[in-house]
């Protein structure tokens, strides 16, 4: 046996990881695991050019609790290390100056981990003692164990293992006993694992017998080693886009489209985005995307990552040119993961042009749950406002759609005020308005629906992007001044006759009062509808009397 100290420059690494990484202890599963596919697949190639002469064979990762030795132990069948790559890839830290490295991001300790080859080190933060078993591809290869207390001294010696590859075997430490349960590595493999392209099996399958559920002999095999993402669009119909959306928010109602995003150049990127169907709330929307870095799981928190808005959508983005496990301050910075998101902006932005150009029918069909996404964009993202203006469209209160052009030319010789500004009346709530709506459109003018959550402050918006124009409301009393006075019908009735109207009426109306009626007039001028009355606060319904 041969004993040795891990060539980093401080004592007290592990505390370190320990302590600075306390919030993310779960990660160590993930990292193992990504580990062993990597492993998996430099065996993969090593065989397919030919440099690996022996059998591949079943190269399922598999994943094992111990819950009498508190032992959790991830086993893999791929290139497996020799005591010299033991040496090299494990004891000698990838990273030199460790101390004055750890000082500068103690408080950011995530940005370590991974990014500097500490992933197999995160297994001490749950682990009393780590054992490496493990026997290279390489022909006549000595298997050999690699042991550490999780002080900086290991030891190494020669085992008798027949089978090529690695098991690392984790001594869960106190602290850390509720990791050493199936529900909880099921949950963890289900949260990182889901889609890795090799197969981890944990435990057997199910099956329910006689009112019980009993174990097969059939592995679980608990990832889709093929997710959508990586399928060829071209394959793929929207059933089976709907179906994966189903399979990533089993709760939610099918969304109104997606995007299936595919780069090569100049970054790797590929991934899925769905319109999901807004309900009132669009805070409890938000961050459903997750983000993927060669199929492990990374985070679902993409703010900075994504452009605002399109935390908005859910689905998946995955891309190997996002570091996996930096800091989120660090990914901000990161001039890639800015390229990034300026370009999913783009391709995002590209894609609702097509469907408006190609199906402009079922996107107008769709434009009441998707104002919100391209709204919250233009509003928020001075790019994408100019890619939208080609297909963001303006609804009236006919329900009939325009363009931002084609509205213009529809208002363009009608409604001009006295400043010869363009006039762009708008309703808030195409009930309560009605009265005004209807008087204002038999003057000829054109009123557009503006009840969406996001629409004060696109008014405000567009206001300031289009010239020589401005929004006016169908109930302030500007649509009256719009038109020229001789085509003014004037309202015939003086106050006193108001007033004994309004008791006659309420005298016919049980409750008025108290159900919150309202005596209208405006629609006198308008044409010759009589008088309305309308209840205001609860019931929102009109009658016509
Ligand atoms: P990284 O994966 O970023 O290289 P890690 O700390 O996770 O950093 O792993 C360090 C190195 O140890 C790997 O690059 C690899 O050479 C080796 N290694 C770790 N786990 C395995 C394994 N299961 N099979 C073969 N080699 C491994
Ligand atoms: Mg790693």
């Amino acid at each position: 046996m041969q004993k040795g100290k891990i060539g980093i420059s401080t004592e007290n690494i592990f505390p370190i990881i320990k302590k600075y990484l306390y919030s993310d202890h779960e990660i160590f599963l993930r990292e193992l695991i990504s580990n062993a596919v990597d492993a998996t697949q430099k065996l993969n190639t090593l065989a397919r050019i030919g440099d690996y002469k022996g059998e591949v064979g079943d190269t399922t990762i598999r994943v094992s609790v111990d819950e009498e030795k508190n032992t959790i132990t991830i086993s893999d069948r791929g290139i497996g290390m020799t005591a010299d790559e033991i040496e090299k890839y494990i004891n000698q830290v990838a990273f030199s100056g460790a101390n004055e490295f750890l000082e500068k991001y103690k408080n950011d300790a995530n940005a370590i981990i991974g990014h500097f080859g500490m992933g197999f080190y995160s297994s001490f933060m749950v682990s009393e003692k780590v054992e490496i078993h493990t026997l290279s591809h390489k022909e006549g290869s000595q298997a050999v164990k690699w042991e550490c207390d999780g002080s900086p001294e290991y030891t190494i010696e020669e085992i008798d293992k027949k089978e090529r590859g690695t098991d690392i075997v984790l001594y869960i430490d106190d602290e850390n006993k509720n990791f050493v349960s199936k529900d909880e590595i099921n949950r963890l493999l289900k949260k990182y694992c889901g889609f890795l392209p090799v197969p981890v099996a944990f435990g057997k399958k199910t099956e329910w017998k006689d009112g019980k559920e009993v174990e097969t002999d059939e592995e679980n095999i608990i990832n889709d080693t093929n997710p959508l993402w990586t399928q060829a669009p071209s394959n793929l119909k929207d059933e089976d886009y709907n179906k994966f959306y189903r399979d990533l928010y089993p709760m939610a109602e099918d969304p109104l489209f997606n995007i299936h995003l595919n780069v090569d150049y100049p970054f790797n990127l590929t991934g899925i985005l769905y319109f999901p169907k807004i309900k009132n709330n669009i805070e409890v929307q938000r961050n459903k995307i997750q983000l993927y870095c060669n199929q492990v799981y990374v985070t679902d928190s993409v703010e900075g990552i994504v452009p605002e808005f399109l935390t908005l959508l859910h689905g998946v983005i995955d891309s190997p040119d996002i570091p996996l496990n930096v800091s989120r301050s660090y990914l901000q910075s990161d001039s890639n993961v800015k390229k990034i998101s300026s370009h999913i902006t783009k391709k995002v932005a590209d894609r609702l042009d097509e469907i408006f150009k190609t199906e402009r029918q079922s996107f107008e069909n769709k434009w009441d749950d998707l104002k919100i996404f391209i709204e919250y964009g233009m509003l928020t993202d001075e790019k994408f406002y100019d890619r939208a203006q080609k297909f963001a469209l303006l609804k009236n209160t006919d329900g009939k759609f325009f363009t931002f052009d084609e509205y213009k030319n529809i208002i363009k010789d009608s409604q001009t005020d006295k400043d010869n500004q363009l006039v762009y009346l708008y309703a808030t709530d195409a009930q309560d308005q009605f009265s005004f709506i209807e008087a204002a459109k038999n003057k000829g003018y054109d009123v557009l629906l503006m009840d969406g959550q996001l629409d004060t402050h696109y008014i405000n918006h567009l206001e300031q992007k289009f010239e020589g124009a401005r929004f006016v409301r169908v109930d302030s009393d500007v649509p009256e001044k719009l038109i020229p006075k001789e085509e003014q019908t004037e309202l015939k009735l003086t106050e006193a006759e108001k007033d004994n109207l309004t008791t006659i009426f309420s005298s016919q109306v049980p409750n008025m009062e108290k159900a919150n009626f309202v005596v209208s007039f405006e629609a006198l001028a308008a044409d010759d509808k009589p008088v309305m009355i309308t209840q205001q606060e609860f019931m929102r319904r009109m009658k016509e009397m």
